[in-house]
């Protein structure tokens, strides 16, 4: 079963909560699609056997072949080629390897080459991934793809996305059996939380809300999903030896066994088909 979980901001715990789910369930998979920032290893210490690069095509032009008609620029819609006093500009990084370029040239003088944007890391089993994205790459698309076609379809597998509501998130959750949306009681958790549900119910996904840092007289994410008739699948209250233990790498899901059985409570609560 792959369980994504997103939140619509950064900050309100996505990564305490699939890195729970993680320990929490044995040989269960846990892969950080947060290409940009993935820190999930802070938590969960694996023992990195692997890297491997990430490449996409990007185009190459022959100056001998090319004779600076425009035609790769006018066909290219992302606006990677220019051509400039009769010879081409390429911009790699912002191409998006459609290709289109290299069936447009009239003089066959477009080729691909291979370029890494980032690499993944992984653990000796396979149970820990995470996508490195290098700095300065804006297109994180298909580091999320290798990450994806390495999913284990004998596991309990947990994605932890990227926060927002990006196309990197949109590529994470897109194909999961099922959402967390991890939230908390602050107005911007609150306003983030309900562009995270557009997206799911969007993309019709079953989907469930982890409320963290819940706190007694702070009721607005619960009148939200009771309204909305959302399930509020847990919450994490805002008590200082979460934050403490949090603050030296331990998770709530280690703290002790009660908190442990939680998260397996949560998962078999999903799995159960206990949904929106
Ligand atoms: S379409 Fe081909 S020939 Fe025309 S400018 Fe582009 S690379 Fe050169
Ligand atoms: S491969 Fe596609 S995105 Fe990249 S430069 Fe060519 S047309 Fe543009």
């Amino acid at each position: 079963m792959n369980i994504a979980i997103l939140s619509g901001k950064g900050g309100t715990g996505k990564t305490t909560v699939a890195a729970s789910l993680a320990v929490s369930l044995s040989n269960s998979q846990y892969i950080d699609c947060d290409v940009e920032e993935p820190n999930g290893a802070l938590f969960l210490n694996p023992k990195i056997e692997s890297t491997a690069p990430v490449k996409v095509p990007v185009p190459h032009v022959d100056g001998e072949k090319c004779n600076g008609c425009g035609i790769c620029s006018k066909t290219c819609r992302f606006n990677a080629m220019a051509v400039i006093k009769g010879k081409v500009v390429i911009f790699p990084e912002i191409c998006h390897h459609c290709g289109a370029c290299v069936i447009a040239c009239p003089q066959n003088a477009i080729t691909e080459e291979q370029r890494e944007i980032g690499v993944i890391e992984a653990d000796g089993e396979g149970l820990f991934l995470q996508g490195r994205l290098n700095i300065g790459e804006p297109i994180t698309i298909p580091i999320i793809n290798e990450l994806k076609q390495m999913v284990r379809p004998d596991a309990p597998v947990f994605l932890d996305c990227a926060p927002g509501a990006s196309c990197t998130a949109v590529q994470s959750i897109e194909g999961c059996d099922f959402c967390i949306l991890v939230t908390e009681p602050t107005p911007f958790g609150l306003h983030d939380l309900k562009i995270a549900v557009a997206l799911v119910r969007k993309m019709g996904i079953p989907f469930g809300v982890v409320i963290n840092k819940a706190m007694e007289h702070d009721r607005s994410i619960q009148e939200y999903c009771k309204n909305e008739n959302i399930e509020v699948l847990m919450e994490i209250p805002y008590l200082r030896e979460i934050a403490e233990n949090y603050s030296k790498g331990v998770l709530p899901a280690q703290i002790n066994n009660e908190w442990k059985e939680r998260f397996v409570g949560l998962y078999d609560k999903i799995k159960g088909g206990v949904a929106s």
